[in-house]
């Protein structure tokens, strides 16, 4: 047989044998051992442990004529001797293939009930969906499972879904299946709020004795009840005279979201590019690229002039048009598809940003920012986005490191 005409098991006899018990070393060794000696090629390979416990599944060719009565008795008496059930069925052809269409499905519980599984899978099916395969991300800090899917499309998929996690208060993340999950991407954040516990300017307008007045508009700002640069202006303005001592002070007390550190940390270590754009200040954003070590930031800058803020910005503005901007000024930079980055905000002013990526997560977002994003997050630890891009705990791990922590 030439080397480009493989076996094609499509229409041939094949047995499944299948282990199930107490994990142990040299069970795989051992089972294979025990088929080697009917000459069987593999045809599959699935392998689970769950607790301790051991799901071994060999799709294997048919042994020569007459040995099957044999192989059947030899594996039974091996897996009686290694205290496994064992179960072999006779069949024909390998898996049947998977549909067209094939989405991973993130699932993220707080903790993750049996009754939104529940509702998740009876959602992928009622779209046409198959699960092939589920598997656990992460079970630190949320519980974290991945659906792989196939027979339907990912954009209906994600509808569906969306309804049903808001329902629930889950948080459900669809995205299509390929190889440029993996490949390199860029992912760019908002920070008031999002990287960052604060609001740098009510920062800024507590040292000026004007904080509530500013809070109010940056409410109505984030509502999308106010033009994001008039609100800017007229908030910038209340700073006026502040002395620029200040700016060391807010950067001083400017909190990271819980996880950020571990986001920034492990998307750097998997050779992601990572930037910040903020309707905030350059003042902040610069001291957090170089303490997190970003790729790329952008903001608005505070004047000022002899020692004192003037209440005015200065430069690009970065309002809502402007983030989408910036996020494809990056990607070209980073030499990123549009559609291989990931944008994540919470505010009105982040929606052209994540409508605009390739992949758009909503954090801990108004409603408004919520319903318009691809998926949104509702936990409190920024980590957990890494979960959506099918990241496991087991890599976050890799990527720590004992001299920084959050
Ligand atoms: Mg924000």
């Amino acid at each position: 047989m030439s080397a480009s005409q493989p076996p094609q098991p499509a229409d041939v006899p094949t047995l499944l044998v299948k282990i199930f018990g107490k994990d142990r070393p040299g069970l795989t060794a051992g089972l294979f051992d025990t088929l080697a000696a009917y000459s069987v090629d593999v045809v599959d390979i699935e392998q689970v442990v769950t607790r301790g416990r051991i799901v071994l599944c060999a799709l294997v060719t048919q042994p020569p004529t007459g040995m099957e009565g044999d192989l059947r008795a030899t594996v039974h008496s091996w897996a009686e001797s290694m205290k496994m059930q064992a179960e072999i069925i006779s069949g024909i052809g390998d898996n049947l293939p998977r549909g067209l269409g094939r989405s991973h499905v993130t699932v993220l519980g707080h903790p993750l009930t049996s009754e939104s599984t529940a509702s998740i899978a009876a959602s992928i099916t009622a779209t046409g969906g198959n699960i092939d395969r589920i598997f656990r991300l992460a079970k630190y800090p949320v519980t974290a499972v991945e659906f792989a899917v196939s027979g339907t499309e990912t954009e209906p998929l994600r509808t569906a879904l969306a309804i049903e996690a808001a329902k629930l208060g889950v948080d459900v993340a669809v995205v299509a299946a390929g190889l440029h999950r993996r490949a390199q991407r860029l992912v760019v954040m908002d920070v008031d709020s999002t990287l960052i516990q604060d609001e740098v300017i009510e920062l800024f307008a507590a040292h000026a004795g004007c904080e509530n007045e500013v809070a109010e508009v940056t409410a109505a700002a984030m509502r999308g009840e106010l033009d994001f640069e008039q609100s800017l202006h007229a908030r910038v303005k209340l700073l006026a005279g502040l002395d620029a001592s200040v700016v060391d002070k807010v950067r001083s007390e400017v909190r990271l979201t819980p996880g950020a550190r571990t986001l920034i940390r492990t998307l750097k270590r998997l050779g992601y590019q990572v930037g910040v754009v903020s309707g905030g200040f350059t003042q902040v954003t610069d001291d957090l690229r170089e303490r997190l070590g970003l790729d790329f930031a952008q903001a608005n800058t505070l004047e000022i002039v002899d020692g004192r803020l003037t209440g005015r910005v200065t430069g690009e503005i970065v309002d809502r048009a402007g983030k989408a901007r910036l996020l494809r000024r990056f990607a070209a930079e980073a030499g990123v598809p549009l559609e291989q980055t990931v944008a994540i905000g919470d505010g009105a002013n982040d929606l052209d940003m994540l409508n605009a990526a390739g992949l758009g997560v909503a954090f801990n977002a108004k409603p408004v920012v919520r319903e318009a994003a691809h998926t949104a997050v509702n936990v409190p630890f920024l980590d957990t986005v890494l979960y959506l891009l099918g990241i496991t705990r087991e890599e976050v791990e890799a990527a720590e490191t004992h001299t920084d922590t959050d």
